[in-house]
């Protein structure tokens, strides 16, 4: 029987969604997207019928009322519920799958509105609804978090006997042209890069300032970056899941242009979440840049350059010490003629689809609250290669 598929968010994410998922139609069945913006699903759709012949249907939907989202999964009948919107929905729509029993995915963890922190814990506290339920929800299938979190579990399962360090390595050498602008939700983005820095060592996290640890990494195919360490979220499932684990960082490249725009626009105060008085009005100073911000959606067209994210690990095997680099390299604009998007959107919708299609297809299943590593990773890296993200694994010296 035709499953029935409800995505929820038409931003750049989820434009390469709707698309991977029309074109893995046996899996999907019936595709339905609802967002905030009901115009914005609406252009999605137009485009995957011209491109595909596939019809997407659409709805309005605001995903902060769980009542709401109940609506819609009664009504579209969802097999599953892939959330693409922004990670302050993640509970709301959580619950929604839990009370009408329905399989969720996404692709950040939870972040309150009014606190630039993000972590697991309020999704894993439901761990034990959605067993009940006896529906799986599946954390983080977005590229970092989700394909790293892959790539580390692959390691593990086939390289490894103990993985002692990881560093994890996401380089965008992409360049669109304007002087200042984020590749992803420009909120969650300058929040994630403005915070402070954060890595797991010997069992504790220690916190550096924002960009204090700089590291040239050289990226295969692409050449050495200046790589920041930043706290990412996956590290937190990783350190739980990994076998044998002293230490895990995450290193992210920035341009000098980037980081000279994000200092000045921090030390002016629009980075604040935090309320302030305009002329009588009320906004918050990140919501307003946002605003002011080319939507990550319309920089498609204009990217060049190639990204390319991995992690490499060390540790022991038989006996001996080992060292690899698994890594996957994407060209902006073989994305963009692909299917209308960038390659962060790209490398992130991609491993959204290939997740819920293992959850859909039953190669992945169970009940309770998942983060990616715990599950087997060779279907999703077989899909990886297959699904237009192929990746490469190479030793290297000690
Ligand atoms: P966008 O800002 O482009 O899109 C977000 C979409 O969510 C918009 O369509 C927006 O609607 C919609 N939305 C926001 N609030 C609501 C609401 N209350 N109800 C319904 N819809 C709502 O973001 P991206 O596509 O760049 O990112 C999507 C997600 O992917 C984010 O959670 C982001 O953190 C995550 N991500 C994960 C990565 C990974 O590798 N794991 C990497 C990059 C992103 P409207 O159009 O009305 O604003």
């Amino acid at each position: 029987m035709s499953k029935n598929t409800l995505i929820i968010g038409a931003g750049g994410v989820s434009n390469v969604v709707v698309f991977k998922c029309a074109m893995n139609i046996e899996t999907f069945g019936n595709i339905t997207l609802a967002s905030r913006t009901k115009s914005k699903c609406d252009a999605i759709a137009k485009n995957v019928k011209s491109r595909l012949g596939i019809e997407i249907a659409t709805a309005s939907l605001d995903a902060d009322i769980t009542e709401d989202i109940v609506k819609l999964i009664n009504e579209t009948k969802a097999d599953i519920v892939i959330n693409v919107a922004l990670p302050y929905q993640d509970l709301t729509i959580m619950d929604a799958c839990i009370a009408t029993k329905t399989p969720y995915l996404d692709t950040a963890n939870y972040e309150h509105p009014d606190t630039a922190m993000f972590e697991y814990k309020e999704q894993w506290a439901k761990h034990d609804a959605f067993k009940n339920a006896g529906i799986m929800g599946l954390l983080g299938s977005g590229f970092d978090p989700g394909a790293t979190n892959m790539f580390c579990a692959y390691a593990q399962k086939h390289y490894f006997d103990e993985i002692h360090t990881i560093d994890i390595l996401d380089c965008n050498a992409g360049d669109h042209g304007y002087p200042f602008a984020t590749n992803f939700n420009p909120e969650i983005n300058l929040r994630e890069v403005s915070a402070k820095g954060r890595y797991w060592e010997n069992g504790t996290w220690i916190e550096t300032e924002p960009m204090e640890i700089m590291q040239v990494w050289d990226y295969p195919e692409i050449g050495p970056k200046d790589s920041y360490l930043l706290y990412h979220e996956e590290m937190e499932s990783l350190v739980k899941n990994i076998k044998g684990l002293k230490r895990i960082r995450f290193f992210m490249t920035f341009g000098q242009s980037y980081l000279t725009h994000m200092k000045c626009l921090e030390n002016v105060g629009m980075l604040g979440i935090k309320e302030v008085e305009h002329k009588g009005m009320k906004i918050v100073p990140m919501e307003f840049l946002a605003t002011l911000l080319p939507d990550p959606a319309s920089l498609g067209p204009r990217t060049k350059g190639k990204t390319n994210i991995g992690i490499v690990a060390e540790g022991i095997k038989d006996g001996k010490k080992r060292k690899i680099y698994i890594y996957q390299v994407k060209d902006h604009e073989e994305c963009y003629a692909e299917v209308m998007s960038q390659g962060v959107s790209y490398t992130t919708g991609v491993p959204a689809m290939i997740g819920a299609k293992l959850m859909l297809d039953g190669v992945w299943s169970g009940t309770g609250v998942w983060n990616m590593e715990q599950l087997d990773p060779d279907p999703f890296m077989e899909l990886m290669n297959t699904q237009g993200l192929p990746w490469k694994i190479i030793e290297m010296d000690i």
